[in-house]
């Protein structure tokens, strides 16, 4: 018997499982399963991505000084309060790994993003999930869920794989209720698709105990590029630069999310595109009996009778080449997560709902 064991938690953890991408035998397909931008990065973001290719011989920026005084002054946040990492995942992990370990408590909702459990039993910490009320997270069972040993909680404000949220008078009161030795995480991949929300920026302005995250790759279509940002009280940021990796972010995806925050009317121009066309999915799906929450994110939430019924369509819609996201694992047995994409995918995933649903098999 080997004594070379890994550290406690590590064993707990079943990895990660993105959305499909592919389907045997088939070509043309429509992926809607991970929440990209259906029309990819700027023009602007692939010339910056061709640039730094000239640059790669040298290291990068240790302080992200460029990136983070562009994302300061679009998203009128303080640069000195931010860290960047590869993907939001690192700065989520960063907290975990510098506030929480074993004998500690990580909590998030029931229906949470499956990396928070990941990332607790990464670290050691105990995984704690507080229930939510019909898909929407419920901030008085949360702060039920806090104790003595609570280190993090884990809030996704739209939630993923709801697409709900709550208001920053909630998240507030969740802020203000959770224990001293607790950091509120405000987990923000979806901030941008809510017309006139910070994220909670200024909540984090505001308070010593609150942390948010945001993400490059959704709206700005960079999901391949790996970056995201934190932010944060000067003293957490502090401590999280300490275990940041010096060279965690490469030049070009540096480039390239430097560029995608600068080009400001291709981000609107994605938001409003997502706005228009995720109304008119969930209003489709409406109409053949699927309903969905209003959805505040650039995906939504079909909901079927039963699992069978979700399996089946699900089945069905590989069939005719369109990939979709289950979330038994999310305890949404009963759903499936549609990405919003372009007009053409989203009239032909309502298409091949109203199909099954007209009893097509
Ligand atoms: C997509 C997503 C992220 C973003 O992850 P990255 O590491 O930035 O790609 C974070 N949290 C949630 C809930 C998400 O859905």
């Amino acid at each position: 018997m080997t004594k070379i064991d890994p550290q406690p938690g590590i064993m707990e953890i079943s990895p990660y499982v993105g959305g499909k991408s592919s389907i045997e035998g088939m070509s043309n397909i429509v992926k809607l399963s991970s929440n990209e931008n259906p029309f990819g990065p700027a023009d602007s973001v692939k010339e910056a991505i061709a640039r730094a290719a000239h640059d790669v011989h040298r290291y990068p920026s240790v302080d992200h000084a460029e990136l983070r005084a562009a994302i300061a002054e679009i998203h009128g946040v303080q640069a000195d309060r931010i860290i960047c990492g590869v993907g939001s995942d690192e700065v989520l992990h960063m907290l975990a790994q510098a506030y929480a370990g074993p004998g500690e408590e990580i909590i998030y909702t029931e229906h949470g993003f499956s990396m928070y459990k990941i990332i607790a039993h990464a670290v050691g910490a105990t995984p704690v999930v507080a229930p939510e009320q019909e898909r929407v997270v419920d901030v008085d069972a949360v702060l039920e869920a806090c104790t003595d040993r609570t280190r993090v909680v884990f809030l996704t404000n739209p939630g993923n794989p709801t697409s709900t949220m709550i208001g920053l008078s909630e998240v507030e009161r969740l802020a203000e209720g959770i224990p001293e030795q607790a950091i509120l995480v405000l987990d923000g991949a979806y901030a941008e698709y809510v017309e006139g929300y910070d994220g909670g920026a200024k909540l984090v302005e505001m308070r010593e105990n609150v942390v948010m995250t945001r993400t490059f790759s959704k709206l700005y279509g960079l999901g391949g590029m790996r970056v995201g940002w934190g932010y944060g009280p000067h003293e957490i940021i502090d401590v999280l630069n300490r275990i940041r990796q010096p060279f965690n972010l490469s030049t070009v995806a540096l480039a390239a999310a430097e560029t995608a925050v600068r080009d400001t009317a291709y981000t609107e121009y994605c938001r409003s595109e997502n706005a228009r066309l995720r109304v008119w999915l969930a209003e489709a799906l409406g109409e053949h009996g699927v309903p969905c929450d209003t959805s505040m994110a650039n995906f939504v939430l079909a909901r079927f009778s039963c699992q069978d019924e979700a399996e089946a369509c699900d089945t069905y819609l590989q069939k005719q080449g369109i990939i979709v996201r289950r979330v038994a694992g999310y305890g949404l047995p009963n759903a499936l997560r549609i990405t919003v994409g372009d007009e053409s995918s989203c009239r032909r995933v309502a298409h091949s709902i109203g199909l099954f649903k007209a009893g097509e098999r």
